[in-house]
């Protein structure tokens, strides 16, 4: 077995349930297709992508700052 290197190659957002997938070959994020078509989400969203893997981003830093 060969360790690989994993990008997030998916990401849907925990507001509006957008989902998204990487287009390889244009280089850009692509809306998913759903059961019942893309899954768009709302267009006003501000989008809080939660990246599938172990991609972290700061955390709880923010509570230690407040202390
Ligand atoms: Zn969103």
């Amino acid at each position: 077995m060969v360790p690989k290197l994993r990008t997030p190659n998916e990401r849907s957002c925990e507001l509006c349930d957008r989902s998204e997938v990487w287009n390889e070959a244009e280089g850009t994020w692509r809306v998913a297709d759903g059961d019942d078509g893309p899954v768009v989400g709302s267009l006003h969203c501000i989008h809080e992508w939660d990246i599938n893997g172990s991609f972290m981003p700061f955390g709880d830093r923010r509570d230690a700052a407040e202390g």
